[in-house]
């Protein structure tokens, strides 16, 4: 099995703005495909409706802004501007419909600003608990999930069947423990398996059905052990704050060639935000229930009465890292404001930390480089 080539592809996949690959799946399988943008998508609920859930990253570097900074004001993020020029330069014509949850202020006013700019369009807004410790949140959670499965018999014309959605969770489940044997992997070995490497494959996930990638992902870990290794100094370092916005390919590569070995990411959460297997009884609960109690501390959810800084130095604890690097997207205000309490938390730890800030239309990345390696010679010379 060729690996490089394999993620190669994929990279060339996850790049085309065109979604020529989707587009020739929906004229095959002639399925409905719903795009839903970052973070959290219940994807058993959609996949117990045959509808294929593209995870919508933004489209990086490859598209110009020509017509979405009309739409909002100066200071936001990349993604929300590049995900609505998709929209606006009908690239994503060829969508049923789109999901998004309010995970902070941008991507609540991007859901309205695409449902008025595509009326035609089926667009959905799913209201998650505020507050997740109060002992109504799963039941509010499980109404909501309740009104997405209306409207998604309304849309596709199927009635909705708790057999299948149990068996959705089923494939889901297996879906996020290869992902997680993967992130083992690169944890354990990070001279089989680069970070570029683990993204890339996770990342092409949110393109293609969850079957074809799970097959992929047990490939790809039954190979593993027969992969050369590239040995190399490396520094272990915990990366915190893409959660949502994603970095550039470069970036990430860049990291790679600097000698950054990761023990945990936030990366491309969609799936493996849930970082538990879900019940398959009273599958809709139990998917609610997951959300609220199996998720992974994040920025854009909200923790009730523990603050989530302790969930963040606890894993960072648990990891012993030589470092922390911060690597928010520029203008994410939920990962900007828990930078400050995160740091504080390592302060007071004496763990040494970096920030960087990127954004998807970079294409400089000396300055990153020079900073990182400036920081790992500071670790080293002590
Ligand atoms: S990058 Fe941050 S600010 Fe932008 S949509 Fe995502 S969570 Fe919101």
């Amino acid at each position: 099995m060729k690996i490089k080539k394999l993620v190669q592809d994929f990279e060339n996949k996850i790049k085309d703005i065109d979604f020529k690959y989707l587009k020739e799946y929906k004229q095959k399988e002639n399925k409905k495909i719903f795009a839903h943008f970052p973070v959290y998508a219940p994807h058993e609920i959609f996949h117990s409706f045959d509808v294929l859930l593209l995870g919508l990253n933004g489209a990086g570097n490859e598209i110009e802004i020509l017509y979405a900074d009309a739409r909002f004001g100066s200071f936001i993020c990349s993604i929300v501007k590049s995900t609505m020029e998709l929209g606006l330069s009908n690239r994503l014509d060829f969508i049923d419909g789109f999901f998004f949850t309010g995970i902070c202020d941008a991507a609540r006013n991007l859901c309205f600003v695409y449902k008025r700019n595509f009326p035609d369009k089926n667009v959905i807004f799913l209201h998650l608990p505020q507050n997740p410790e109060t002992e109504h949140a799963i039941k509010f959670l499980e109404s909501e999930f309740k009104r997405l499965i209306k409207n998604l018999e309304e849309m596709t014309g199927k009635r909705f069947s708790e057999d299948k959605l149990r068996e959705s969770i089923k494939i889901h489940n297996e879906n996020r423990k290869l992902q997680r044997k993967l992130y083992e992997i690169r944890r354990n070995e990070p001279d089989k398996l680069s970070t570029y490497e683990l993204y890339t494959l996770l990342r092409i996930g949110n393109f293609i059905p969850v079957e074809e990638h799970n097959k992929i992902l047990k490939e790809v870990i039954d190979y593993i052990p027969q992969r050369e290794p590239v040995e190399r100094d490396r520094i272990k370092v915990v990366i915190e704050g893409s959660f949502c916005e994603q970095p550039p390919f470069e970036l990430l590569k860049l990291l790679d060639d600097v000698g950054c070995h990761i023990l945990d990411d936030d990366f491309i959460l969609g799936r493996r935000f849930i970082l538990e297997d879900v019940n398959e009884d009273n599958p809709i609960y139990s998917l609610a229930e997951a959300y609220v109690k199996k998720t992974r501390y994040a920025s854009v959810k909200h923790s009730g009465k523990k603050y989530k800084s302790k969930y963040f130095i606890e894993n960072v604890k648990k990891l012993k890292p030589e470092a922390v690097i911060f690597m928010y997207a520029k203008f994410c205000e939920p990962g900007l404001f828990d930078y400050v309490l995160f740091k504080k938390e390592l302060e007071k730890e004496g763990i040494p930390y970096l920030f960087l800030e990127f954004e998807e239309k970079m294409w400089n990345f000396d300055r990153i480089q020079l900073e990182i390696e400036t920081f790992f010679e500071s670790l080293i010379f002590v």
